[in-house]
């Protein structure tokens, strides 16, 4: 490694020369952080400055930083088998698959693949493929929801709601289609949330009617829109959707790549609701981001109909080199034990309440327009105008966050700068923060934004 000691400006100089980074444009004014070191939920900088993370890097690090065991199980398993490929198979991805439908607590097989994204585009395939192997030959398209993300590569940015991301690298993959999500803060005035979110459902089985039954292939969506400002659904959205899908025998991705492996309170998020997805896709925090993993768990009579090779093409071709690492599994492992041993699902919730409730006062803030939680995200609205609800501008938006991080507080936002939904601030520290850092998130952000907000 290039011995550039603690010598900042160095780095810096050496970061904007050779390194390019995801998102974040290049600004002399504003270089990036670059860490140094973590333990819990504390990022140490070059600097030696310490930040408390309140969005786990990307939404992923669920067991906290600085965790030995973790490093220990993928040591171990380096130097016993570092890799071999699942076009065959090896032990820790057998032991790993069994876990996860534990953890699931439903039959599903698991493909292993190394991204978020990749775990869409493996779901996208098999579904296109599940509806030829049954004899559906036109079921081919996807709906998914306008603010939802599912990943950078060009299938699962397809699926992508978000204009921002998308505009550059268009046109993209052929037949996804999109409808509005159940954001119940912008329901019409007049209407309940209940009738609210059954009319969003709706605008799902409308678009499969017009589009022809027999031409679709899959819904996909996350059980919360995440980072697409934190849209949390009634119970009976998702019910709806359900049901409409089983009725239209299309199938029901579920992309739990955040909001699984505790982030919800429960081991998934779909867990929260009535709905059993045909197909979950995970990442994140499955390895806690430790190691580049992920998965497409798939319901078992769906795989059953992989199994007809009487033409050669029956079975799901796709490879993935570095898919289920036997390291990456092993250390998933491990993780999972961690979230188990340390009741870390229960406490994300304990957590999430915790900062929600301490939040609620906020609402009497001139900027706070709405706050909603799932498990241990939570998401701050903020507007103009809380009648109009012209979401607030971005200047102000971006102001907050940077005045919480000069106060050793990282947090987040969600972003649709083309549609103009970049006004949701976003919280989701690790499941393992302490009561200290979680008193530290409430205090800091509370003493920003009614400071000189
Ligand atoms: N799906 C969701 C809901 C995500 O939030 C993300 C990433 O943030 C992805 C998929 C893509 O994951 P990755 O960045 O690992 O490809």
């Amino acid at each position: 490694m290039l011995n550039l000691g603690t010598d900042s400006e160095l780095a810096i100089k050496k970061d904007q020369q050779y390194l390019w980074h995801n998102i974040t444009p290049y600004s002399e004014a504003n270089p990036p952080m670059i860490a140094t070191s973590a333990s819990g939920s504390w990022v140490t900088d070059i600097n030696g400055d310490k930040f408390l993370d309140g969005m786990s890097g990307l939404w992923c690090v669920n067991v906290g930083y600085g965790r030995k065991e973790l490093a220990e199980a993928a040591y171990n398993q380096l130097l016993t088998l570092p890799y071999f490929p699942l076009t065959q198979s090896h032990l820790p991805a057998i032991a790993l698959a069994e876990k996860l439908n534990e953890w699931l607590g439903d039959d599903y097989v698991i493909f292993f693949s190394n991204s978020g994204s990749e775990a869409n585009e493996a779901a996208f395939k098999m579904a296109r493929q599940y509806q030829q192997q049954i004899g559906q030959h036109y079921r081919h398209k996807f709906i998914a929801r306008y603010r939802g993300y599912h990943g950078s590569t060009l299938g699962s940015l397809s699926a992508t709601g978000q204009a921002q991301r998308k505009f550059k690298y268009e046109p993209l993959a052929g037949g996804f289609l999109h409808v509005a999500p159940p954001d119940s803060y912008r329901r019409p005035a007049g209407m309940t949330v209940e009738e609210f979110n059954l009319q969003c459902a709706q605008t799902i089985e409308d678009t499969i009617v017009w589009e022809g039954v027999e031409t679709m292939a899959a819904v996909i969506m996350e059980p919360v829109i995440t980072g697409g400002g934190v849209i949390v659904p009634h119970q009976i959205y998702l019910d709806r959707v359900q049901e409409i899908c089983t009725k239209h025998g299309v199938l029901l991705i579920i992309d739990e790549v955040i909001c699984g492996f505790g982030r919800s309170g429960r081991n998934f998020g779909h867990h929260n609701y009535n709905v059993k997805p045909d197909i979950v896709t995970m990442a994140k925090g499955l390895t806690s981001a430790y190691l580049p993993l992920s998965a497409t768990a798939v319901r078992k009579d769906i795989y059953e109909a992989f199994k007809d090779n009487s033409d050669d093409y029956g079975h799901f071709r796709h490879v993935n080199t570095f898919g289920g690492n036997p390291a990456a599994c092993a250390l998933a492992l491990r993780n999972l034990e961690i979230l188990e041993q340390e009741n870390l699902v229960e406490r994300a919730d304990i957590l999430g309440e915790r900062i929600y409730s301490e939040f609620s006062e906020l609402l009497d803030h001139k900027l706070v327009g709405d706050i909603r939680r799932f498990g241990l995200v939570i998401g701050i609205e903020l507007v103009e105008d809380k009648v109009s609800k012209k979401p607030a501008d971005l200047s102000i938006v971006k102001g907050i966050i940077a005045e919480c991080k000069s106060k050793g507080l990282i947090i987040g936002k969600n972003g649709d700068t083309v549609a103009g939904f970049n006004n949701v601030l976003t919280f989701a520290p690790p499941l393992s923060s302490t009561d200290e850092d979680v008193q530290f998130i409430v205090d800091t952000f509370k003493s920003v934004l009614n400071g000189s907000w």
